[in-house]
């Protein structure tokens, strides 16, 4: 947990609804690794962040040991996108890395979305 981040707060909201105020956001799903919650500013119908709940800053921050906490976040994603229905049709995750990759909140994180047919370019 660092104190400075949101998504650490989302997190530990997640488990204690005392802090619920502090970190506004809609869970859709938690367990010991992973947390999801809907995008503030959604890009199409279903958009939710997965977050480990972990503070890992950026996928440039990723060691060996995190690879199965990765595969359970893509896991979760995808029974995420069946339960919002969308999986049939598809949809995009997406991890931003880095101020050129355009991310702008540094707590990893996979943005799922969905319910709509997606835009190329990607930028
Ligand atoms: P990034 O640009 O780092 O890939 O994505 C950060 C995402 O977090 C953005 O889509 C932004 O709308 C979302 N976001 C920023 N602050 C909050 C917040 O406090 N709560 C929620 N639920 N989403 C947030
Ligand atoms: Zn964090």
């Amino acid at each position: 947990m660092t104190d400075s981040c949101i998504f650490c707060k989302i997190v530990s909201a997640s488990r204690n609804a005392s802090v619920l105020d502090e970190a506004k956001a809609t869970i859709v799903y938690h367990d010991e690794q992973v947390t999801a919650f809907r995008d503030t500013h959604p890009v199409g119908p279903t958009h939710i962040l997965i977050v480990p709940n972990k503070h890992i800053e950026s996928v440039n921050a990723l060691e060996p040991e995190d690879e199965p906490l990765i595969g359970h976040l893509f896991t979760v994603a995808r029974k995420l996108a069946e339960a919002e229905g969308i999986a049939k049709g598809g949809y995009r995750l997406i991890t931003n890395t880095g101020p050129n990759g355009g991310q702008t909140i540094f707590h990893l994180h996979v943005h799922l979305i969905g319910g709509q047919r997606m835009r190329y370019p990607m930028g």
